[in-house]
């Protein structure tokens, strides 16, 4: 009996223990482990802020999954990864010995300046830290109309993330005072084609979030512009960045110039034959792509397959990531911004298009006798 271990409920892992619940591979003993019951699909997050979606059309349970593919779940996380003895560590200190492992942890955030000592700082990552705190802070802000929201980071994330609050502060107060602002100094939504950032520009402007497209930082509770002007905020949500998790760099796989996994055309590790990585967490070296849900998602059968070949000890298939991807972004009310490439629209129609794409995804794993 081989031992397969996934590390991270993932969105690539999704697929694989879909995949494992209609056709077990047999002479496999398969182990997840995940710090968490639950894999909050971020795409939706937004729309959850927003009032649009209950949290639970935005989760998908991963032990239910899990049990009918006969996968048994540890319940607790990775600390450290030695690939050359073929173990992980866990945070409860006990450890699990693999012959193929496959990672898909995601990211870490990767904070600014003086952001981890903000008394209100929600990071986005984890996501179910994030949930957790949004849905206490939420009705504080409710009460208070003077409350101040400061959201940090132009990149997709942070842009859904502002108009999502802006819209749902003031549909709910009234309040149309701006109460949110976007920092962005690292300019407004980087690597989208200059018709998305104008459509994020007027959707922002619309739900009156003001935008400083200044580095922000933070010394305790004050926040400031790098030239030293202050900004007013009681929370702040960091959407900065993703940087790798701290225990890559002591695993003894080779890691990418930008300290993710190294994974070639198969998922797998450039320099452990027998692991195998997949989402944020993976760095295509032949093939740099953008760290992005897509690509996680798309990763998950090619993962699935090779995860299968490995342990037969068959040849692997390759896999080419897209050059580009369809970004639909969330934009406040039932609206979406689309970025494809050079081209652009919002409006409605694309609203419904991104509603269908995420409640589809989500169907797969909530239900998953379903296509
Ligand atoms: C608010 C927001 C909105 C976004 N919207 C979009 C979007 O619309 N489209 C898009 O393409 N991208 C979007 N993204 C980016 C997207 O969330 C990530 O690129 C995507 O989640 C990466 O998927 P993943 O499978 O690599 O990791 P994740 O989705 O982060 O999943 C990793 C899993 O591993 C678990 N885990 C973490 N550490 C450990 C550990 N040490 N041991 C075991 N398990 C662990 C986590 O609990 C989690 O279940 C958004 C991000 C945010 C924050």
């Amino acid at each position: 009996m081989k031992r397969l271990v996934l590390a991270g409920a993932g969105h690539a892992h999704l697929h694989v223990l879909r995949a494992l619940g209609e056709a077990p591979w047999p002479g496999v003993e398969v182990v997840l482990v995940t710090p968490y019951p639950r894999q909050i699909y971020s795409g939706m997050v937004p729309g959850w802020i927003a009032g649009h979606y209950r949290l639970d059309e935005c989760v998908a349970p991963v032990l239910p999954l899990a049990g009918a593919a006969g996968v048994r779940v540890v319940g607790d996380a990775v600390c450290a990864l030695d690939a050359n003895r073929g173990h992980v560590t866990l945070a409860d200190g006990g450890s699990i010995e693999f012959d193929v492992l496959s990672l898909d942890t995601g990211a870490r955030l990767a904070l600014g300046a003086g952001l981890a000592n903000h008394p209100g700082l929600l990071p986005v990552r984890p996501l179910e830290s994030f949930v957790e705190k949004w849905t206490q802070v939420l009705p504080m802000l409710l009460d208070d109309d003077n409350a101040r929201v400061a959201v940090i980071g132009g990149g997709a994330a942070g842009v859904e993330l502002a108009l999502a609050v802006a819209y749902r502060l003031r549909r709910e107060t009234g309040v149309t005072a701006p109460r949110v602002m976007l920092a962005c100094g690292g300019g407004l939504l980087p690597g989208h084609a200059p018709g998305v950032v104008r459509r994020a520009r007027a959707a922002l402007a619309g739900q009156g979030v003001e935008l400083v497209e200044q580095r922000v930082r933070a010394d305790g509770s004050a926040l400031e512009t790098e030239a030293g002007v202050p900004l007013a905020a009681d929370w702040v949500i960091a959407a900065t960045g993703v940087g790798p998790p701290d225990w890559l760099a002591q695993s003894g796989l080779t890691l990418a110039p930008d300290a993710f996994i190294a994974v070639g055309r198969g998922q797998q590790s450039v320099s452990h034959a027998n692991v195998f990585a997949a989402g944020d967490v993976a760095s295509r070296i032949d093939a740099p792509h953008a760290k992005s849900g897509v690509y996680a998602v798309r990763a998950g059968p090619v993962l699935t397959g090779n995860l299968q070949r490995a342990l037969a000890g068959r040849p692997l298939e390759p896999y080419r990531p897209q050059r580009r991807s369809l970004y639909l972004l969330a934009a406040g009310p039932r609206e979406a911004i689309v970025s494809w490439g050079a081209f652009s629209a919002s409006g409605r129609l694309a609203w419904r298009w991104k509603d269908w794409i995420d409640r589809r995804f989500m169907r797969r794993y909530q239900c998953p006798g379903k296509r």
